[in-house]
């Protein structure tokens, strides 16, 4: 078993649940996650649209009141602060959205974006100190000082991410969730923008969790890596080991989807075939069953849970588990 005790977690997600009304009944977007991320590390959250991995970010940031669970930043147990104690501690906890331009107002220029933090929170209250703050910032995040009075449409997605970053990094965060942050961008600036998020982690000591579709994105950047489908969490792992040794079927043909250099080490492609099923009110058992090739009698009447079938190396499959 992981030896938790010699670990610097900074955040502990237990039992988190965000269900949705809809007039079909409960929609379980995220149904009993548990995991810990330690200080300065990069948690990858992977899985289809829908999975549920971005209602997980938005939740332990309280932008949605999670149904229940406990999120342990810190320390501190953030699911039961006000209204007030969050929005001074969500200083600490920043989020970058998936597109640049529709999370950026328009009306506002380069510097005015990343000065609006440091304005509303009262952090610098001084003028000229908050210019030369703003200044500092965007030469952080590779911005030239002659955008300082430019506005986002005159910028490329490239630029206007960084502006996301900049303005993030205005609060002097702990930790950022990055949800889907180069999906919407360039392949050529997607490596631009993950090299700048390193870099930035290494200087800064941030902690990362980095939610996308795109397991190849995380390969490199996070330090461990989460698979989710249909608001559970199936397998998790630290990178390396995930992509060496895949357990779950649904990890095995997220991966054989990845293409490689090397055609010798291409895994056979796996086809998922059978009908997703729906997350209102789903049945008590394994959520992959219909599409799973390895499903018995067993998936189909109980939940499988989720172990440590190995140091550090989470599954949740009562075949491969
Ligand atoms: Fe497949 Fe059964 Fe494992 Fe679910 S529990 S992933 S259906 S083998």
């Amino acid at each position: 078993m992981s030896e938790n005790v010699k670990k610097d977690i900074l955040l502990d997600v237990q039992h988190l649940k965000k269900y949705f009304s809809t007039p079909r009944g409960m929609l379980h977007a995220v149904d009993d996650v548990s995991f810990q991320i330690e200080r300065g590390k990069t948690l990858g959250i992977v899985g289809e649209s829908g999975c549920g991995k971005s209602t997980i970010g938005r939740s332990i940031l309280r932008l949605l009141e999670p149904t229940s669970g406990k999120v342990i930043f810190d320390g501190q147990d953030i699911t039961a602060l006000n209204k007030n104690e969050m929005r001074a501690l969500r200083q600490k906890m920043q989020i970058i959205f998936q597109d640049p331009f529709s999370s950026l107002d328009p009306r506002m220029t380069v510097s005015q974006t990343i000065e609006e933090p440091l304005k509303l929170h009262g952090i610098i209250k001084d003028k000229k100190q908050r210019e030369q703050r703003v200044l500092q910032l965007m030469e952080t995040v590779g911005l030239a000082e002659r955008l300082y009075d430019t506005y986002p449409h005159e910028l490329d997605g490239g630029r206007r991410q960084r502006i996301g970053i900049a303005r993030a990094l205005a609060m002097k965060p702990k930790f950022i969730v990055c949800d889907e942050p180069v999906s919407a961008l360039d392949v050529s600036i997607q490596a631009q923008i993950l090299n700048l998020m390193e870099d930035i982690q290494a200087k800064e000591g941030l902690t990362y969790i980095f939610i996308t579709h795109d397991l190849s994105v995380v390969n490199h950047f996070a330090d461990d890596i989460a698979v989710m489908y249909m608001g559970r969490m199936v397998e998790k792992a630290p990178s390396e080991k995930l992509f060496e040794n895949p357990i779950h079927p649904y990890t095995q043909a997220l991966l054989s989807a990845i293409p490689v250099p090397d055609i010798h080490h291409q895994m056979k492609r796996i086809v998922l075939k059978g009908e997703v099923t729906s997350p209102i009110e789903p049945k008590p058992i394994c959520r992959f069953a219909a599409r799973c090739p390895y499903a018995c009698d067993q998936c189909m009447h109980s939940e499988p849970e989720f172990k440590e079938v190995e140091p550090d190396h989470w599954v949740a499959c009562h075949v491969k588990g």
